[in-house]
């Protein structure tokens, strides 16, 4: 069984939003492109408190219940069966979708009978890497399809750098015409 993980494809990691990922918004005929190719799609979404220390790492962004943080509106959401919601604390960054506080991804995942997830969204070198890395970790396969995903690359090159990462730590990385 297949499933789809759409990371943090929300207005402010897209160009405009407060934290824009350079043509994060790129990714989303992309991602909407395959979803009719997996019978289970679930998305995460940064979910901040007003007040966290993530904010002393980044611009205030995707903070709870505000259009910020709501999905691109391009993106086909009907879509996605469930919502994971992360980085909900004031003292974590939650990276990764497994860190999500509302539901538990893992043991939703395993009892939909999930062992592949492919992994898209934004951005590449920050929830992409670490939502795949968890996901490999817990034992299922994982797959990242390149061309819908996009990096922030604060330093030249951390896109490629995350994504090689991911092959070493055996993610596999497929362009979205082959999934
Ligand atoms: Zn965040």
């Amino acid at each position: 069984m297949k499933a789809l993980l759409v990371v943090d494809v929300q207005n402010d990691f897209c160009p405009g939003g407060a934290l824009a990922v350079p043509e994060g918004d790129k990714v989303v005929p992309v991602i909407n492109s395959l979803l009719d190719r997996f019978d289970l799609v679930v998305a995460s979404k940064d979910w901040h408190p007003q007040e966290t220390i993530h904010f002393q790492k980044w611009p205030v962004h995707c903070v709870q219940n505000t259009k910020g943080a709501d999905f691109h509106p391009a993106l086909r959401s009907e879509k996605i069966q469930k919502v994971f919601l992360k980085g909900t604390g004031n003292k974590d960054d939650g990276y990764s979708a497994y860190e999500a506080t509302n539901e538990n991804l893992e043991e939703y995942l395993k009892a939909k009978g999930v062992d592949e997830l492919y992994v898209v969204g934004l951005a590449t070198d920050y929830c992409v890497r670490a939502s795949a890395l968890d996901a490999v970790r817990k034992g299922f396969k994982t797959t990242v399809v390149k061309d819908a995903v996009a990096a922030v690359n604060v330093n030249p090159g951390d896109g490629d750098r995350a994504l090689e990462e991911l092959r070493q730590a055996g993610v596999t990385l497929v362009s979205s015409p082959d999934v």
